[in-house]
């Protein structure tokens, strides 16, 4: 049996709402919100995130293949999923790839994986879907989409749900589109691509999926598809003719926003938080085509680790103050620009520590080190360190707030945090109320951007309040 075998999201701490947005620009903005990423976040923080989560309580050992799928990928030319394997330690000996070029990116990726498990080249393997969307400030988008990113395993054993049937149709439609070089994706008349071109291909596709499997509509408890907004999800599956309790989403538009590429992901993992054993799932994936997946929840569903991990991202949130503070966010603003030195070949030789967060352990007292040293200072033992992979959990135990580094969300807390595990972490601290950060405070390390220096992204580790 494949399918899928675990999940874990990740929707960034900080929210645009309506009425600030409606502050800036006039009118009354609405109630609803948008996730939106920290200044330090992209899509590949934010999808080492999700399978951070994902991978909680497995082992790193099953996993054969990581797969990143993203139409707002931080490189476009590096391996941008190598990059998340390094930071999750996953061992060399595995298969990744980035998956591009339309929303329907995660469907593509989920299908290679199923494949891959299925033909024995892999276990397990984990896919990623992660995305900052952009809008035009000042635009009615702005509010309709978010970033976040959610993550799945799939694999032959402890499958929560079963892979049962697969189609796919391929259409080529110039619907939503972004060229090299452009911030801002173009959208050609919304409701003639919704109505001429989204819902027929869902409609196709559903209908085919269900008689390849020899099921009716009315033995389907779910329907999961991403649509633009809450209001075109409700009038598209009203139209694809499913019972009304087998709707899904309002909450994941109206609190996250459109995810993009992630958001098929996210709308999944909805269902699976509150399927039932023998539940069927119609998952559909549309993007210059359409992926249908036919889904069946085993008798695992509910004991799955991280139930209920969605709401509790959603709730756990913190509105930004301000407009401006939002565009500061992004990168919108000019602002004068700071260019630190990096060494790439620094960056190659450290990886270890740096990406991979591996300190040392002395073989002959056994006290560890952050970051990784050759003498030890207890018992001056010299080239005598074991590899010592550090916790990632701690207690600060001292911090200052500095004022003067140039950053969209000052002052930057610096902190010294005693591990889990033993070894000590100094770093900066991120999605954190300076005024409420403080020592004893606990905290997780996260994976982040630090600063770009000699053109390339510097990704390091920062602390942030669990
Ligand atoms: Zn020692």
């Amino acid at each position: 049996m494949v399918g899928i075998t675990g999940y874990g999201v990740h929707v960034p701490r900080y929210r645009l709402t309506g009425q600030v947005v409606g502050a800036a620009w006039g009118g009354p903005g609405g109630k609803t919100e948008r996730a939106v990423a920290n200044h330090d976040e992209d899509a590949v923080t934010m999808a080492w995130a999700a399978l951070d989560s994902c991978l909680a309580g497995k082992s790193q050992n099953e996993v054969g293949g990581i797969y990143l799928a993203s139409t707002s990928l931080p490189y476009l030319e590096m391996g941008n999923s190598a990059l998340v394997a390094s930071a999750l330690d996953l061992a060399c000996e595995i298969h990744s790839a980035d998956f591009s070029g339309s929303v329907r990116a995660a469907a593509s990726a989920f299908l290679s994986a199923i494949n891959g498990v299925k033909a024995g080249a892999a276990r397990s393997v984990l896919i990623a879907a992660s995305d900052l969307r952009q809008a035009e400030p000042g635009s009615p988008a702005e509010l309709e989409v978010g970033d976040a990113a959610g993550g799945l395993m799939v694999g032959s054993d402890n499958v929560i749900a079963e892979i049962k049937e697969v189609i796919s149709l391929t259409r080529e439609i110039v619907d939503i589109w972004r060229r090299e070089g452009e911030t801002y994706p173009h959208e050609e008349d919304a409701r003639f691509v919704r109505e001429n071109a989204m819902l027929p291909l869902l409609k196709e596709a559903a209908d085919k999926l269900l008689k390849k499997a020899g099921l009716s509509k009315d033995k389907i408890n779910k329907v999961v598809f991403a649509a633009p907004d809450a209001k075109t999800a409700q009038t598209f599956h009203k139209s694809l003719g499913f019972s009304e309790a087998s709707a899904l989403g309002g909450e994941l538009y109206q609190k996250i926003g459109n995810s993009g590429a992630a958001m098929p992901v996210l709308l999944l993992i909805q269902a699976l938080e509150t399927a039932q054993p023998g539940d069927r799932i119609i998952w559909l994936v549309y993007g210059g085509g359409c992926d249908a997946f036919l889904l069946e929840a085993t008798d695992k569903i509910a004991s799955a680790p991280n139930r209920g991990s969605l709401g509790k991202a959603i709730e756990f949130r913190r509105v930004i103050s301000s407009y401006g503070k939002y565009l500061q966010f992004r990168g919108s603003l000019p602002s004068e620009k700071v260019n630190p030195y990096t060494s790439p070949i620094i960056l190659n030789r450290e990886e270890a520590a740096i990406i991979r967060l591996h300190g040392v352990r002395c073989q002959n007292c056994g006290e560890r080190y952050f970051p990784p040293r050759r003498i030890c200072k207890k018992c001056r033992t010299k080239d005598k360190m074991d590899d010592w992979k550090i916790g990632h959990r701690g207690k600060i135990y001292t911090l200052t707030k500095d004022h003067l580094p140039p950053t969209p969300d000052p002052p930057v807390v610096m902190a010294s945090a005693d591990l889990e595990g033993g070894g000590r972490f100094y770093g900066q601290m991120a999605d954190c109320d300076a005024a409420k950060a403080e020592i004893g405070m606990e905290v997780e390390l996260t994976f982040r951007r630090l600063h770009e220096g000699s053109g390339f992204i510097n990704y390091f580790w920062k602390m942030r309040p669990i």
